[in-house]
């Protein structure tokens, strides 16, 4: 087992694995931008290295500062966190040519699962279910209109290097596919520097449903059932539960064993989430994260396990420390996601949080960096807490989460606290009758 371990992240996600690693006894590092010298993340690590300026391209994303913060203080292992390097594969590669533990998958499998054809391609031959559409990229126009033609309108013109929503572009007859094609291209480029486009079927009101997998780089892999997280704005998501209030014992395990069974074949190693779009009883692949997942602590909730302690078990080449028949889900949870942000139009408010009190009491868990006094940078993400619960079931983790909010004090900020009190008043919410598209038709409806 490591003894000392770097973190390549801040906020709630560097303190969730500081957490991990004190339970095990490996000591941590953090790093830090020059924004971050008062964060509590820097507090809570065993050490703490300063890797740069406030600009993530300079700090949390500097290869040679991160490798040689390794060097001087002997972390012999790297975790990721989510966001930043943790879908990188040239960092990895760099990380391994150091003789130092990337913790999560190989090069190899990041670069896979982040080409999205090459994605698609890969879990349609391993059986995985996957939205009808392209055989691969669409070269030119001609191309698009045979193959729209072929599945049908409404459909979906996507980036292959596509990520945060963008180069996504819809069309629902034939008159707008040239347009939908030429700007998905065009944004594309822009934002990827890869213009390739690939062409899928529109689903009009799907969930959105994702599977934790776990793997041990060996061959052998698990699923830790599913997480809905169709409550969406902009394509990020807002409120997660699992389980789902659409999925019953036999469909998670029947799409369940087919995710563990995809990843166990291309000997996947670590944390993994498997998303799909759900509609009709039928899933549809749309990616794979190659790394933990912010709602990752629903999981945790509901399966009573460490994710983060089973990343660095795995890295570390020990085996799994549960199988399959160990992972049985008890009860509901909900986790929301709290940001820095002024409604009714999320404007990000960073500044100086003069009060800060986190709720408790039974089934309430809270992630966050935050304390009182501490000034938000305005650099970065606007995730200021992540509020979990768990109930025995689905309405005692609706009660908790609303009596949870109630306990929250966040002075000196707005956030996005009063966005859940409303949800928490809503039939569809409370029913758990929602897809993808009933968060933004709700936030037109009060705007
Ligand atoms: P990104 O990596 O850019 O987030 P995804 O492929 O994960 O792209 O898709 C993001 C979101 O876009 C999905 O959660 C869903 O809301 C919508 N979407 C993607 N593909 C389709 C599709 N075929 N039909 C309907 N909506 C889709």
């Amino acid at each position: 087992m490591f003894s000392k371990i770097l973190i390549a992240n801040r906020g709630e996600i560097a303190l969730r694995v500081i957490r991990a690693c004190r339970e095990m006894g490996i000591a941590s590092v953090a790093v830090h931008s020059t924004a971050d010298a008062d964060a509590m993340h820097v507090r809570m690590a065993d050490e703490a290295i300063c890797i740069g300026p406030p600009p993530a391209a300079d700090s949390y994303l500097n290869f040679p500062a991160i490798i040689s913060a390794c060097e001087i203080t002997g972390a012999a292992a790297i975790h990721p966190g989510y966001g930043f390097l943790s879908e990188n594969a040239a960092f990895v590669q760099v990380v391994e040519d150091h003789g130092l533990t990337f913790i999560g998958p190989s090069a190899e499998h990041i670069r896979m699962m982040g080409d999205k054809i090459t994605a698609k391609d890969t879990m349609k031959a391993l059986g995985v279910p996957c939205v009808p559409g392209s055989d691969g990229g669409v070269p030119d126009l001609e191309a698009a209109r045979r193959v729209a033609e072929e599945i049908g309108f409404p459909v979906i013109v996507k980036a292959t290097a596509g990520g945060g929503g963008r180069g996504m572009k819809l069309a629902r007859s034939a008159g707008e596919l040239e347009t939908a094609f030429r700007t998905a291209r065009a944004e594309a480029k822009a934002a990827f520097g890869n213009a390739e486009v690939y062409i899928e079927k529109y689903l009009g009101a799907p969930r959105h449903i994702e599977i934790q997998v776990f793997g041990d780089g060996k061959g052998n892999a698990v699923h830790l059932g599913e997480r809905d997280c169709s409550l969406q704005r902009r394509h990020q998501k807002v409120f997660e539960e699992a389980p789902s209030p659409a999925i019953d014992a036999e469909t998670r395990a029947r799409i369940g064993q087919t995710c563990a069974e995809a990843v166990a074949r291309i000997g996947y190693s670590g944390a993994g989430t498997i998303e799909f779009l759900y509609e009709n009883g039928e899933f549809y692949f749309i990616e794979m994260n190659t790394r933990l997942q912010v709602e990752h602590p629903v999981t945790e909730a509901v399966f009573g396990v460490d994710l983060v302690r089973e990343q660095i078990r795995v890295a570390a080449g020990q085996p799994l420390s549960f199988a399959q028949e160990d992972l049985t889900p008890q009860g509901h949870a909900i986790e929301v996601r709290i940001n820095a942000e002024k409604l009714p139009r999320f404007t990000p408010c960073p500044g100086r949080v003069n009060t800060f009190h986190a709720p408790g009491g039974l089934g309430v868990r809270m992630d966050s960096a935050l304390y009182g006094g501490y000034s938000i940078p305005p650099y970065y993400d606007s995730l200021i807490a992540k509020l979990i619960v768990h109930g025995r079931d689905r309405p005692e983790a609706l009660a908790r989460l609303r009596r949870a909010l109630g306990e929250l004090i966040v002075d000196g900020v707005d956030t996005t606290v009063p966005l859940f009190f409303a949800l928490l008043e809503q039939d569809d919410i409370l029913r758990g009758d929602y897809t993808i598209h009933w968060l933004e038709r709700f936030l037109e409806g009060v705007e």
